[in-house]
């Protein structure tokens, strides 16, 4: 069996103005360009994508959106279509629990998102997790699979290497890490889930991020879990030394079986 590319992604969330954001462009393509065993995706503001595309045309470093809605065009004020990204994106975060509990999309909303970024070709990372309060009533499993099935519910077939991004909402920017061995063993229950959709072998190939309050002193203890292929990494993406640091950790990791 092809052993999983580790994919690590930095979601900058709505942070940086654009001299910012050019100047942290620069210093992660003069860090990262060319870093091998790992897939390196940003993943900037919408109005940096731009800047982000010429910015790192060219190297190995990919754009990602941190949203896209579903329909093409038309009368949807402040919306970006995932159409719109083509030629600038390759990536598309689908589902990120902010879009969930602080703007209200719903498990169907996320699998309409999905649907229209994989029909055009690009590539969605799938953010699932549970709140809080559902892993203290042990409802995670339960949790997850309605978040996988339903962002998958119009799928016939995943592509090969397909990103979904395990964030238990508790540990997005509070600093609480999951350990590592929540961490895989969740990984592991949500491999399980898309291989009772889709098969064994789509499961093996499928990547599997962690991410909440990943720093590069954690990462090394997450990144060394079979299930674990990488991060997806919101504060610490913002400084290019931690996030290259957190890129080459993973990398060394060996990546997973
Ligand atoms: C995120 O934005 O997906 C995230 C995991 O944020 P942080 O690393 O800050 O917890």
């Amino acid at each position: 069996m092809a052993a999983r590319t580790p994919i690590v992604g930095g979601n900058w969330k709505m942070h940086l103005d654009r001299a910012g954001a050019r100047d942290l462009l620069r210093e992660l393509r003069a860090e990262l360009d060319g870093v091998e065993g790992v897939e390196v995706v940003i993943c900037p503001p919408a109005p940096w994508l731009g800047d982000a595309a010429d910015a790192l045309d060219g190297t190995s470093l990919h754009v990602g959106a941190q949203n896209a809605y579903w329909l093409p065009h038309g009368a949807y004020t402040g919306e970006v279509g995932a159409a719109m990204l083509i030629g600038t994106a390759r990536y598309v975060l689908v589902g990120h629990s902010e879009r969930r509990h602080v703007f209200g999309e719903t498990n169907e909303d996320t699998g309409r998102k999905l649907s229209a970024v994989l029909e055009l070709g690009l590539l969605p990372i799938l953010a699932v997790g549970e709140l809080q309060a559902e892993r203290e009533a042990g409802t995670t499993r339960e949790v997850l699979r309605e978040q996988v099935d339903a962002a998958l519910s119009d799928v016939d077939r995943l592509p090969e290497g397909f990103v979904i991004a395990y964030e238990p909402v508790w540990a997005i920017g509070t600093g609480l890490t999951a350990t590592p061995e929540i961490a895989q063993s969740t990984i592991a229950d949500v491999r399980a889930m898309v291989a009772d959709r889709f098969g064994e072998a789509t499961a093996e190939s499928c990547r599997i991020q962690y991410g909440g309050s990943v720093n590069a002193d954690n990462v090394g203890d997450l990144a060394a879990q079979p299930d674990i292929d990488g991060a997806l990494v919101g504060g610490a993406s913002l400084d290019a030394s931690a996030f290259a640091t957190i890129c080459r950790a993973v990398a060394g990791a060996g990546g997973a079986s």
